[in-house]
């Protein structure tokens, strides 16, 4: 643990992992400390790129990076880094068999895709797992909604009301049902999760394939809560598909994240076929900086402190949710360089009264470069080799927007060749 690294990673959410992944690739030694839990573990499994700008529905979301304010990361990056981040973040889940590709337009350019969720709205996202089939979710005509007895999240009365208001679904012909379940009576509240780690066993798996046996050969599509295990494993998909004889599309869910899962078992194997070490429980207490550079952090994990010292740094430490912001009235400062993040003083100004309004409190965070350094009032960089990638950076609001992972991806890809080539450069000094 004591030895010098090339690049200290803080966070292990999806900025994090591709960050790490990013500056491994290139040769580099990664260690990446982390508190907890990251925002994976609650969300899906699907990439949000761009789904609304200018408080428009993107459907090209190439096309609408345009409308996006100049200090929005996808602007501060520009289109041609976002295609590269992009392309890297697809070209390893391909590798990690667990691909992640766009929908095409009829003339083959990659577009958003509108999702069902479990509560039977469409949401804007952009990169699928390919086991998800949307020419079948575009043209089936007979569509079976399916859940578990005792999965009180998904209710398919519910779905099939609200997807008959829209047009694209209005016309089709749904039916609904229940899976048995494979608890058997049980007052416990089952979630997708539970459902999910089933399927992630071969034996156990059997029930879920006995379960949509019934109902195979009858339907042009089959919508299920995401419940087709919980590693990124397409042996899963290819049984519930043959068993369910149609493609089976899984819906959009809440918390816990089945879809996010996924995608960190891929990263993760990825990274640990590199020189990469992920040190769990750890909590990054400060950072230490003399001249422009930061040498290392003070990390406390089960009541100890330790140094761990690098030649270069990302922070990825999420936004006031994954604990990279820290917010007292009138007041916020990132959790680990304590970097002042300007907030009006009246707290009232911090939101505003429409739930899906344009809050303040959704885009505050720390203001970075082109490549990711932390910048003062000036514009003028902080420390040379500090990068900061994530929901911790300012600029943009992934919820309304609908840019949560896709932000994380394109900032922690920067964030990691940017560390990688400081920690080349410190190397020879
Ligand atoms: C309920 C929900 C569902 C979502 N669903 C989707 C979706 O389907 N698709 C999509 O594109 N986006 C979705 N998003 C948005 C998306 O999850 C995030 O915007 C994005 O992934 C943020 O990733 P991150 O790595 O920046 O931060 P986080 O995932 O929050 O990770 C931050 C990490 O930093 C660690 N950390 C913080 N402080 C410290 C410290 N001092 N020391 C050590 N470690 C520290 C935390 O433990 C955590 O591991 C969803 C968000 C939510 C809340």
């Amino acid at each position: 643990m004591s030895r010098i690294v090339d690049v200290l990673v803080v966070g292990s959410g999806l900025a994090g992992l591709v960050a790490a992944l990013t500056a491994a690739e290139q040769g580099r030694s990664v260690r990446l400390l982390t508190s907890g839990m990251d925002s994976l573990a609650i969300s899906g499994g699907s990439v949000d790129f761009l789904g609304y700008a200018d408080s428009r529905l993107a459907s090209d979301p190439w096309q609408s990076l345009a409308l996006l304010p100049e200090d929005h990361p996808y602007r501060l990056l520009g289109t041609e880094s976002v295609r590269s981040a992009f392309q890297f973040f697809s070209d390893t889940m391909e590798k990690q068999h667990w691909p992640m590709r766009p929908a095409l337009a009829q003339d083959g350019t990659p577009r958003n895709t509108q999702l069902p969720t479990i509560m039977g709205t469409l949401k804007p996202t952009y990169l699928l797992p390919a086991s998800l089939n949307t020419q079948a979710m575009a043209s089936a005509k007979k569509v079976l909604v399916l859940s578990v007895q005792g999965l009180r999240d998904c209710q398919p009365a519910l779905v099939v009301s609200q997807l008959k208001r829209y047009r694209s679904w209005a016309d089709r012909e749904f039916s609904q049902g229940l899976l048995p379940s494979p608890f058997g009576e049980t007052h416990r509240a089952i979630t997708a999760l539970d459902l999910a780690r089933l399927a992630d066993k071969q034996q156990s798996r059997q029930w879920l394939l006995n379960a949509l046996a019934p109902h195979a050969g009858k339907y042009d599509l089959i919508l299920i809560p995401p419940l087709c295990g919980s590693r990124a494993n397409p042996e899963v998909w290819q049984a519930v598909n043959v068993a369910a004889g149609c493609p089976v599309v899984e819906m959009l869910s809440i918390p816990p994240g089945v879809g996010g899962l996924r995608l960190r078992d891929a990263l993760l194997t990825a990274l640990h076929k590199l020189d990469f070490e992920l040190v769990e429980n750890t909590t990054v207490l400060r950072a230490e900086t003399a001249d422009k550079v930061c040498t290392s952090v003070l990390a406390e994990a089960s009541g100890q402190q330790r140094r761990h010292e690098a030649r270069a740094f990302v922070t990825a430490t999420g936004g006031i949710l994954g604990g990279g912001m820290v917010l007292e009235p009138g007041q916020c400062w990132d959790s680990v360089f304590n970097i002042d993040i300007t907030v009006p003083q009246d707290v009232t100004q911090w939101s505003e009264p429409q739930i899906f309004g344009n809050h303040l409190f959704s885009r505050m965070g720390v203001r970075v470069d082109r490549e990711m350094r932390p910048v003062d009032a000036a514009a003028a960089v902080r420390w040379q080799n500090v990068f900061f990638a994530g929901r911790s950076l300012g600029g943009y609001d992934y919820a309304t927007e609908k840019s949560g992972h896709g932000v994380a991806i394109a900032t922690g890809w920067q964030a990691g060749r940017m560390a990688a080539a400081a920690a080349a450069a410190g190397e020879k000094q």
